[in-house]
């Protein structure tokens, strides 16, 4: 049995879009907690998320996304340090304090570092407890709680740098992974399979779509069993037919029957079961490479026991 790591740091903490914001520092307490209480954390290898650099971040972002992200962190500082507003708002759903850039760049540096140790085997597979989450930023922009698209940066990363030829990237947040169809959408290294509630934010992955992207939507009130088929029944043939040398999870929560932000009704097994399944895929095709990355998930207490449960099924224990 390979090593799973743990990748997260302080400063994902750090960054907080405002009282009441359900995007808040208290959701990487809640994992935390729960992996401290259900001793996983001694199981797991802890490590410090880095700070990704422009370069890469450019391998999934227009240059002048990434360019004016900065800009609005130096913009915020010095708005703050002239004792005015402390945040600044990037849509009505996202925005960023002083510590918003460091912590979106320990978010795709998890990543990247989290894919390094896998491909060299350090790692069997990984988990990255961090925020902002990603699926939601474009290529050229940010949005719905996300900076930079963690999960589509490690995914090209893996490809442009690491010579990998096939990847496939898993969504099952409640949420469409538009950020991520956007960024990929057509890339033939890559085949994106995802499950989300339709009609929801943020209004896409229904319709014509490139043939690398596996789109399920589901509607409302669609609960674990009916989901596991759908699964069965779109998932797994397309990523058997694919044979992915690696798997990136966007692993969002918000599809927990206690989670407010959407209307699905998954559970705890469920996820673990999703997870055995993306597992199984990874040990027959990819020698077990998986890089997950927190995505949603905001009920705090739902959100620890479900990363529980998909850590402790990566972990195998
Ligand atoms: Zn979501």
């Amino acid at each position: 049995m390979g090593k799973t790591g743990y990748f997260t740091h302080p400063d994902c903490r750090k960054h907080d879009m405002g009282r009441g914001h359900p995007e808040c520092p208290q959701r990487l307490d809640a994992i935390e907690d729960r992996l401290l209480a259900s001793q996983l954390l001694d199981v797991v290898d802890r490590r410090e998320a880095p700070l990704a650099s422009t370069e890469l971040l450019e391998l999934a972002h227009d240059r002048m996304h990434v360019a004016s992200i900065v800009g609005l962190a130096e913009e915020v500082r010095q708005q703050e340090d002239a004792g005015g507003y402390e945040l600044v708002h990037i849509d009505p759903d996202t925005a960023m304090n002083r510590h918003s850039l460091n912590a979106a760049l320990r978010g795709a540096g998890a990543a990247i570092a989290a894919t390094d140790a896998v491909i060299a085997g350090e790692l069997e597979n990984a988990f990255c407890a961090v925020r902002p989450p990603g699926h939601h930023a474009t290529h050229r922009r940010a949005m719905g709680f996300c900076i930079f698209n963690n999960i589509a940066v490690a995914a090209r990363y893996a490809l442009d740098r690491h010579g990998l030829k096939r990847v496939a990237i898993v969504d099952f947040d409640v949420h469409h992974g538009n950020g991520t169809e956007d960024i990929l959408s057509g890339d033939d290294r890559v085949l994106m399979v995802g499950i989300f509630q339709h009609p929801f934010y943020p209004h896409s992955g229904f319709g014509a779509h490139a043939d690398n992207m596996v789109n399920v939507p589901v509607p409302a009130y669609t609960k674990g069993p009916a989901i596991r088929e759908l699964i069965e029944k779109n998932w797994l043939p397309r990523l058997e037919e694919f044979r992915p040398e690696m798997i990136f999870v966007s692993a969002g929560f918000d599809a927990h029957r206690e989670d407010d932000l959407g209307q699905l009704g998954l559970v705890e097994a469920d996820y673990q079961w999703m997870t055995m399944k993306i597992k199984e895929v990874a040990d027959k095709y990819a020698q077990g490479r998986i890089v997950s990355s927190l995505e949603g998930g905001y009920n705090l207490s739902a959100l620890g026991r479900s990363v529980e449960a998909h850590v402790r099924e990566l972990a195998g224990v």
